[in-house]
């Protein structure tokens, strides 16, 4: 098993089965709704931590929660820990509905305080850190390989968060000392105050995967400076850190525009909306595998009716009813064959389009029990169960039925409206009863 690092710019090895796999993600900071974006990530990694855990990995997956954060404070003056609180549960409720449960750990910053301070101190001891009024800096220049990661020359960098505190505009902050208007701070070495938030993910990582782990993630976005910063402020301190950097391609809306006019902004709440983009999970989970993790993707409408239609395919692979023990591979399949080809796409840089690609083969080759034992994967296993009608939406069919036979077709059409209102669509098929009954979304 390989994926490309952005800390070596090739593909790196994983070590053989068991490992262990340590993944640290970079998780949202709390403030409001997730966006849709923010979903890609989390999607990702939790498909990853999966895959390699069927290719005997032991894995364990950590994902925080950025709970202190100068973005929160600017949302929330004087209510920040209530609106942290609040957009937590939110990212937990909205990530839920995907379906593809929670990672091992998802620890918060609040909760990791001690041990952020306790690194701090670690730091200004050794020299790579100094106090200025209350605030703790990172002295970048102390540290030869700062920029390594982002492959940026000192005189490049932009100075991200001007100080007149700072000795060195690339130095950056570990410890703030508490402002008017901030409602929460902890008691350290330094005084009153709270972390920055690079130094939060370098503690809560050390915390829970120790010193020395195989992968850290994040969108593409956070090379730099807050990966940059991470690697620099966790090797000072005498750990080695992650070995591999995966960074995620970013979401990109199309239709954007279009949907901010209708009043709707692409959260993953508001995606999964019936009542504004109306999409379900397993459409959503298809859309993010139609693109290589690496590389941007597209969210639009049509993109999204795409993935759509593809989702509908797989669905309509398990209403067809296969009879599984007259099923015969036909020409150009090979289902021990293709196995080894998706095993081995996924493990050189876990490429779901061509895992995909290969599904949709099987699709074609009407080989549902391929299909069905992969889809799981993905957490798309759902797509293999075929929903029964209720009772009622029967009975409007037989209705319709009665009233097709007696040529009244106004009322047949109206019947079958009225199925469709209930999420249903009612076809006409020769076999018995004489119709179909598939669920629509
Ligand atoms: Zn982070």
């Amino acid at each position: 098993m390989r994926v490309y690092s952005t800390l070596q710019r090739t593909l790196v090895e994983l070590p053989a089965p068991p490992g262990p796999v340590g993944i640290y993600l970079c998780g949202p900071t709390v403030y409001q709704r997730i966006h849709v974006g923010n979903a890609r990530p989390y999607v990702i990694f939790m498909w990853l931590a999966r895959w390699l855990r069927l290719r005997g990995y032991e894995v364990t997956f950590v994902s925080n929660i950025t709970d202190v954060n100068d973005k929160i404070y600017a949302a929330a003056p004087g209510h920040s820990v209530e609106l942290a609180d609040r957009a937590a549960d939110w990212y937990i409720e909205d990530t839920d509905r995907l379906g593809l449960g929670r990672p091992d750990a998802e620890p918060k910053a609040t909760e990791t305080m001690e041990d952020i301070i306790a690194m701090i101190a670690e730091l200004v001891a050794g020299g790579h850190a100094y106090e200025a009024q209350g605030d703790v800096y990172f002295r970048v220049g102390r540290y030869g390989d700062y920029g390594q990661l982002s492959r940026q020359k000192p005189d490049q960098m932009e100075d991200q968060e001007p100080s007149s505190l700072k000795k060195d505009p690339r130095d950056f902050a570990l410890w703030k000392a508490t402002k008017e208007g901030e409602d929460t701070s902890w008691e350290s070495p330094w005084g009153k105050g709270r972390p920055g938030w690079h130094i939060e993910c370098s503690a809560m990582a050390a915390k829970l995967l120790g010193p020395s782990f195989e992968i850290h993630g994040g969108g593409l976005d956070l090379v730099f400076p807050h990966h940059e910063n991470e690697l620099a402020q966790s090797r000072a301190a005498g750990q080695e850190f992650a070995h591999i950097w995966m960074h995620n391609g970013l979401l990109r809306l199309t239709g954007e525009k279009m949907s901010k006019s209708l009043g709707n902004v692409a959260t993953l709440e508001a995606v999964l909306d019936k009542d504004q983009y109306g999409w379900d999970r397993e459409t959503l989970l298809l859309f993010f595998m139609t693109a290589h993790w690496r590389k941007p993707i597209d969210f639009s409408p049509e993109t999204m009716m795409q993935a759509h239609t593809q989702v509908d395919a797989f669905r309509e692979l398990f209403r067809m009813k296969i009879d599984r023990a007259a099923w015969k591979p036909p020409q150009g399949w090979n289902p021990d064959v293709e196995a080894q080809k998706f095993e081995g796409v996924l493990d050189n840089d876990f490429n779901t389009p061509d895992a995909l690609a290969i599904l949709h083969k099987a699709r074609s080759a009407w080989d549902d029990e391929f299909v069905r034992e992969r889809l799981g994967i993905f957490g798309l296993e759902s797509l293999t169960v075929d929903e029964e009608a209720p009772p009622e939406i029967v009975e409007l069919a037989e209705m319709r039925l009665s009233a097709r036979a007696e040529r009244n077709f106004p009322e047949s059409d109206r019947l079958r409206d009225e199925i469709a209102a209930a999420g249903w669509e009612v076809r006409d098929v020769s076999a018995e009863p004489g119709y179909q009954l598939v669920k629509r979304d």
